[in-house]
This record gives structure tokens, sequence and C-alpha cells, in this order.
């Protein structure tokens, strides 16, 4: 049987999966099992956040590799122990969790708002507040944190305690706030899976106007903007805002699994021995990689990004059938007049690798992709936009 029979006999059908078989990659370069060559604006879904093959990466986690491949968390080791540091040095947190996905990342804050409601109010305020159209994970909880009905449908009863406020309504979120039942409030700065949205600076404002005042935990869900994808270190950092809780995923383990949870003063100490934990969670190969890839985003790639960034907006922006472009960094969607889900096809026959997000094109390419590549794949995306 091909891979693609061999897949669909024995995979749960959970994925509409492009009709490609990867096979190997360099850079920002994918190539499939015929050897065709495509430009990776997608990275594995903002996880290669230095494409494939990466010497300095798979140095850093072929060390560690060939050194100590798992010791669960009975024992202290190393690489988790100084990634831990480097996280909190380069944003003020002052402690983190390890996990290894964005959804167990999620669910380890959703804990956190918790016990800290539980230690700090008893049983009086337990709600949290997430976004519609906003996406947190696929587990029951997250699912439930997920301001999205088409994803709940066949899952229900969901976790009870969430309710979702309309993004960038302040009125909305004054009036879900104003009951005092609220410990926390959930979001991403750019809503990616809803389709690549920022929020506007006022309404972030807002929130953390509302978190200050109220004692309300302000959860930043940053798997997707994290680990520089949107030209700062963490998505939070172009809002000028000071989150109590930060989780990211994706980009941090530079395509190996490994979720965080970033904890600040407020609850620094809410879990002790018992409340929490993780069998994989900050495993020593996952750990390594993310040092290398976290050490490596310094002022030098950041700028890079929205360099970047800025040639992307400018050559689709006003392009013929393009209606707008949305993001930030290099997350970027594009509003076609053409179907997303055409363009893409097109995309992958002329040899480019892109993403959607809702009615959008999205790109996410690998945070060093080389400006001739970059080049190469809006030449094409566009053409085929233009049609
Ligand atoms: C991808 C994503 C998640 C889920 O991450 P998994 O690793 O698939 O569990 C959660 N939140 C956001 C914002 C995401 O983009």
């Amino acid at each position: 049987m091909s891979i693609k029979e061999l897949d669909s006999q024995y995979i749960a059908h959970t994925y509409g999966r492009y009709p490609i078989v990867l096979k190997q990659g360099c850079g920002a370069l994918l190539f499939d099992e015929d050897g065709k060559r495509y430009i990776d604006m997608g990275s594995g879904i903002g996880v290669s956040a230095f494409g494939s093959c990466d010497k300095e990466w798979v140095e850093a986690v072929t060390a560690q590799l060939n050194t100590l491949q798992h010791t669960s968390n009975l024992y202290y080791t190393e690489p988790c122990a100084r990634l831990a540091e480097i996280l909190c040095k380069r944003t003020g947190f002052k402690k983190v969790f390890f996990s290894n996905s964005g959804a167990e990342s999620n669910e380890c804050a959703i804990k956190a708002a918790r016990k800290y409601g539980s230690d700090n109010y008893g049983n009086k305020r337990t709600k949290i507040l997430t976004l519609v159209n906003s996406f947190h994970g696929r587990t029951i909880t997250t699912l439930a944190a997920t301001g999205q009905a088409v994803f709940h449908k066949d899952f229900l009863p969901l976790t009870s305690g969430f309710d979702y406020v309309e993004a960038n309504n302040i009125d909305d979120l004054v009036e879900k706030t104003n009951g005092g039942d609220v410990i926390a409030i959930m979001f991403e700065t750019i809503q990616g899976e809803g389709g690549v949205m920022p929020l506007t600076k006022e309404f972030v404002a807002k929130i953390n106007e509302i978190a200050v005042r109220d004692d309300v935990l302000m959860i930043v869900d940053e798997v997707q903007t994290g680990n520089g994808r949107t030209g700062s270190l963490f998505g939070y950092m172009n809002y000028g805002i000071k989150p109590d809780i930060v989780t990211t995923a994706k980009g941090l383990g530079g395509g190996l699994p490994i979720g965080a949870t970033l904890l600040g003063e407020k609850v620094e100490n809410v879990f002790v021995p018992g409340s929490h934990g993780s069998t994989f969670g900050g495993n020593p190969v996952c750990a390594a990689g993310a040092v290398s890839v976290i050490e490596r985003i310094d002022d030098v790639l950041l700028a890079d990004v929205k360099r970047k960034s800025e040639y992307i907006f400018k050559s689709l922006e006003g392009a013929k059938g393009v209606k707008s472009v949305s993001g930030m960094g290099l997350m970027i969607g594009i509003e076609t007049e053409r179907k997303n889900t055409d363009i893409l096809a097109e995309a992958r026959e002329k040899g480019v690798l892109a993403l959607s997000a809702k009615t959008k094109v999205r790109l996410l390419p690998p945070l060093n992709i080389t400006d001739e590549l970059l080049a190469e794949a809006i030449d094409i995306l566009k053409e085929i936009i233009a049609k």
C-alpha cells in the first residue's frame, strides 16, 4: 500500500490532509516523496521556527539525545532548568510549568486560575472569560475555553465555568466582568485559528484595566503568537501589558513537542507538590531544542522578522484580488476575493505550502526564511490570488 493508503486505512480520520507525502526538508524548503520542491510558508503550523534540519537546532537536540533522553520529573535535569531560567529572565515571569502541547499549557493556566480563585475567594469566583472566535485547544476543557460553537457541538457536556466576550467589544467585556464572579480573562493577542485577527490596543487596555482593578487574572495564550512569531518575543509585548499567566508551545520547541505555562507574581506559588504534573513535561531533549530556539530569538532576529513582515504587507496590500492583510510579524492573514482553498491548492501545485485560517490564506513561514525564498513564494501567491 502507498503511504496515503496506509494512513487512511490505519489512522483515525481527524485530519483533512493535503494530498502530499512530505519526505525531507532543508531550511524553508520541503520535498515530497517524488522529490518535488515546495517553499514552506506554514512551518508545520508555526512550529519549525528555524525551518527543517536547522544545523544549530539539530546539534543542540542530538547532543542531548546522545546524553540523556528522559528521566521523568522525579529528578532534576539541566535543560528544563536552563530553559525556565531563560524564559523567566527574558519576560519577568517567576515560574514555569512545562508540558507537551498548546492545549496542555492552557489546561495548566486554567488550573492555576481556578486554584488562585479557590485560595483567595473560596468558591465565589470561578468563571473564566475567553473571547468569541478564540482557539485554545482540543481537550474537553480547552474546547470549553474555545469560543467557537462549531468545535463544541458534538462533544457536550464540556467543562463548565466559561463565558465568551466578543473580541474588541468593550461594552460586552464590561458587562460580562460586572458580576464579580470572574477570576480570569484568557485571550490570544492575535486570534490565529480564528482568522489572524489582532485585538485592538483599546480592547486589550480595557482588559488590563479590569484585571488590575478587580484582581482578575490576565491569561494570554501565546501558543501561536509566542517565540518571535509576531516580531516580539511574545505577542503581549506589542501591547504594553503584563499578563499574570502566559502559555506557549508551537514554535518554542522548534519542531519537538513542548508546552510552557509562565506564571507571574500572583500565581507563582499556587501549585504545590501534587497539584499538577506531566510525565513527559520538560523532557530533556525537547527542552534542549527549546533552549537553542529561545537563545536565537534576539533583537537582531526580531528586527529581521519585522522587516520581512513589512515586505509581505507592502507586496500584498492593495494587490489585485487581495481584500485585506492582517496580522503581525510573520503571522499573516490574507483575505482574498477568490476562495482561499482554491488558492492554497493552486499554490501547492506551484510549489508553495501555505495555510488557511477561516476564510483567509494564512502565512507562518520559518522565522529565518531567506529573502529570496520569501520573495519567490509571495510572487507565486500574488499571481494566483490575482487570477
Ligand atoms: C495551536 C493552538 C493551540 C493548541 O495547541 P496544540 O499543541 O495543538 O494543543 C492552542 N492555542 C492556540 C492559540 C493555538 O494556536
